[in-house]
């Protein structure tokens, strides 16, 4: 037997009394399956997350439907409790609820609008705890959502009454509705006059006036289609809330007013950007410095240059200067020239370089010992390795057999 839907008669009733038709507990868990002859509770249907609340006083977790019959998933592990027959009480979560037809009733508007001006279709759509997405048939640029927008705003601001009814098949047949599938009876016709007329099973607002607001927040374009994240009533406030505050801050970081913060963000930017070439600039001619030192030293030691190695650790080096650094050690003819960046605790981030030997075989020994990760060709290899900078050198200097 169908569950009656109460929530269909009357969707602003928030408490109701119903007899047990069956309740049957969920192996493994403190839960129980139940079945009750009527119920406000509105199941999980047409991309819509379920109402919540609770039965008798246990929380009702989850409600499904399924041939006409509507099973509510309650916290509560004693089916005693829940006899045939009993009248149980069941309230739901209004704030959830009404959150719920203030952006469902928001979606109706806005792709009635999308159908009628641009001929679109809704080819899908999602009412999840935080987002509502919808997806239509076609694509819109930022003007034309704009357009959509106050289009749908002023379906709000006119205070439309919003209807639900279930036309008989003769008058069906005749009627003109958006729908994602063809029925032929029992099909629910939600009607906006004059904005549109949707077959649709969940619960409504009963006047435009009450969705408060209507924003589309994200447009993603896909190939054809578009998908638009919006949001309506209570959770649009909140969205304009949270996005001020983080603009507030924005504006207050960057000593700009709210409604031009992007400039000030975009003048940092710049700012950055300058400092970066100074710093890069100045590392490169420390770099020069670091491989004039080397040559000088190597020539006063006496050293046999093509069979000596170096291997520097250095704090913090740009990958331009750890590069930089590598190939002017190396243009002094070593055998091999490595340059580690990062510190013993947070590890390092290295570049072996050989012009005439192979740079693998130092890289095969830190792979070997400190389980490095790198490789490369015979006259680069770049790598990282967790390792003190002592143990590093003992590993590259032995295990190499440099030096
Ligand atoms: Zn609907």
């Amino acid at each position: 037997m169908n569950t009656i839907k109460l929530y269909d008669e009357n969707a602003y009733a928030v408490e109701f009394t119903a007899s047990v038709v069956q309740a049957v507990p969920l192996s493994g868990a403190e839960r129980l399956l139940v079945i009750l002859d009527r119920t406000l509770f509105f199941p999980e249907e047409g991309g819509q997350t379920p109402d919540s609340g609770v039965l008798e006083g246990f929380p009702v977790t989850d409600v499904q439907i399924k041939d006409g019959v509507i099973t509510h998933t309650i916290a509560c592990g004693d089916p005693s409790l829940f006899p045939e027959g009993k009248t149980v009480c069941g309230k739901i979560d209004w704030e959830h609820r009404f959150s719920n037809m203030q952006n469902h009733t928001g979606e109706h508007i806005l792709s009635g609008i999308l159908h009628s001006v641009y001929g679109y279709e809704n080819v899908g759509f999602r009412l999840s705890e935080n987002t509502v997405t919808l997806d239509t048939s076609g694509q819109l640029d930022d003007e034309q959502i704009r357009d959509l927008e106050l289009r749908a705003n002023r379906v709000v601001w006119q205070n439309l009454a919003v209807t639900a009814a279930y036309p008989p098949a003769e008058e069906l047949e005749k009627l003109e509705y958006r729908s994602k599938i063809s029925l032929t009876e029992g099909v629910r016709l939600v009607t906006i006059p004059g904005v549109d007329v949707c077959a649709c099973c969940a619960p409504h607002v009963a006047r435009t006036g009450e969705i408060g607001l209507i924003k589309i927040i994200g447009v993603l374009h896909n190939k054809k289609n578009m998908r638009l994240t919006i949001v309506c009533g209570k959770r649009a406030l909140e969205e304009m809330q949270l996005r001020q505050t983080q603009l507030e801050e924005i504006s207050h970081l960057t000593s700009r007013p709210a409604d031009d913060a992007a400039s000030g963000v975009h003048k940092l930017l710049e700012e950055i950007s300058q400092l970066k070439e100074k710093v890069t600039a100045a590392e490169l001619i420390r770099v020069t410095s670091i491989v004039k030192q080397h040559k000088d030293e190597l020539e006063a030691s006496g050293a046999e240059i093509t069979s000596s190695c170096i291997f520097l650790f250095e704090k913090e080096l740009s990958p331009l200067a750890q590069r930089s650094l590598m190939n002017g050690l190396c243009d002094l003819g070593v055998r091999f020239a490595g340059v580690f960046t990062g510190d013993d605790e947070t590890g390092y981030r290295y570049l072996i370089g050989s012009r005439a030997d192979d740079a693998r075989v130092p890289n095969a020994v830190l792979k070997e010992r400190f389980s490095a990760k790198g490789g490369g060709k015979p006259e680069m290899v770049q790598g990282s390795v967790s390792a003190s900078e002592e143990m590093i050198l003992a590993a590259v200097e032995s295990g190499g057999q440099v030096r």
